[in-house]
């Protein structure tokens, strides 16, 4: 595989960073995960607008317009041959004596990207409906950042492994914050779509955003909102977002069934809908 490295397009044995990275040390980093298919990036300039929206609350010197993003992407892409997967892209600090104050201005930022070949539309998932279990959201109060601190993320999809279920959804007290890598929404019984309002709670997803979109247009109200655990339980459908996962149903929360039990009516239309939307000409 061939993968960027500041400035280079490299094998990815020969792409090395320094045991000094901020981002090894302290989690200093931020990222982005867009999606390929037919050989295209969904929604680039929401992604590249959200790297330059993490680098600024970070305080991160990384010019996102000075470096060619699209041309790098473009390369990955072609370099690697991908036609459906994921990109992965980060940006760090850099790497300076270990302190916990940030290095002098004008330390160079680290940054790579790498490909990921995955079947995104032909998801199994899709036609069985993910099962959840909800846990307490414990990750910092800056969850609008997309930083690289994801070890506790990382160990609720571990619990979710173990209690035999897809993914775990993070709650502060009964109320449901987001999933731990994606946005949730819900479909009401009077057929609303229902998700979590936007602050410093949860990740303003790309997917999310492009699915209100798609949804308003098709003459759906749009709640965003709080929601409970229970409020979940009850409604008509469930639903994660993604750029991986695009629109996935939830079929199960904590052991009880969403509406029948089986993937939502409502909830496909909109994964048909958004899948069609990422394959628009752009
Ligand atoms: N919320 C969290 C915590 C995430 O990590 C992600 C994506 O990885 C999302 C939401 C969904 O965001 P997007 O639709 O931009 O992928």
């Amino acid at each position: 595989r061939t993968v960027y490295l500041n400035g280079s397009f490299v094998p990815e044995g020969d792409a090395t960073v320094s045991i000094f990275d901020r981002g090894l040390l302290f989690a200093d980093a931020v990222y982005e995960v867009c999606s390929v298919l037919d050989g295209r990036i969904i929604d680039q300039q929401a992604h590249l607008a959200r790297l330059e929206r993490s680098l600024a609350e970070m305080a991160i010197a990384h010019d996102v317009a000075a470096t060619d993003w699209a041309s790098v992407l473009a390369t990955l892409i072609e370099r690697n041959g991908l036609s459906e997967g994921t990109i992965y892209m980060q940006v760090s600090r850099g790497a300076a004596d270990r302190d916990f104050l940030f290095p002098a201005p004008g330390t160079p930022a680290t940054v790579f990207a790498f490909t990921q070949p995955r079947a995104l539309v032909a998801n199994p998932m899709a036609e069985r409906g993910m099962r959840i279990i909800t846990r307490p959201d414990r990750r910092w109060g800056r969850r609008d950042i997309k930083t690289v601190q994801l070890l506790y993320a990382s160990m609720m999809k571990m619990e979710a492994k173990a209690a035999g279920v897809d993914d775990v959804w993070l709650a502060e007290g009964d109320v449901i914050t987001e999933g731990t890598s994606q946005n949730v929404c819900i479909i009401t019984p009077q057929g609303h779509l229902v998700t979590r309002d936007l602050g410093h709670h949860i990740l303003p997803g790309v997917t999310r955003l492009s699915l209100i979109k798609i949804a308003r247009a098709s003459g759906i109200t749009i709640e965003e909102r709080p929601f409970t655990i229970a409020e979940a339980q009850g409604a008509a459908e469930a639903f994660v977002t993604s750029a991986s996962l695009f629109v996935m149903p939830v079929v199960e929360i904590d052991g009880l069934k969403v509406g029948d039990g089986l993937p939502g009516i409502e909830t496909m239309a909109l994964r048909a809908a958004y899948i069609d939307h990422a394959r628009e000409p752009r």
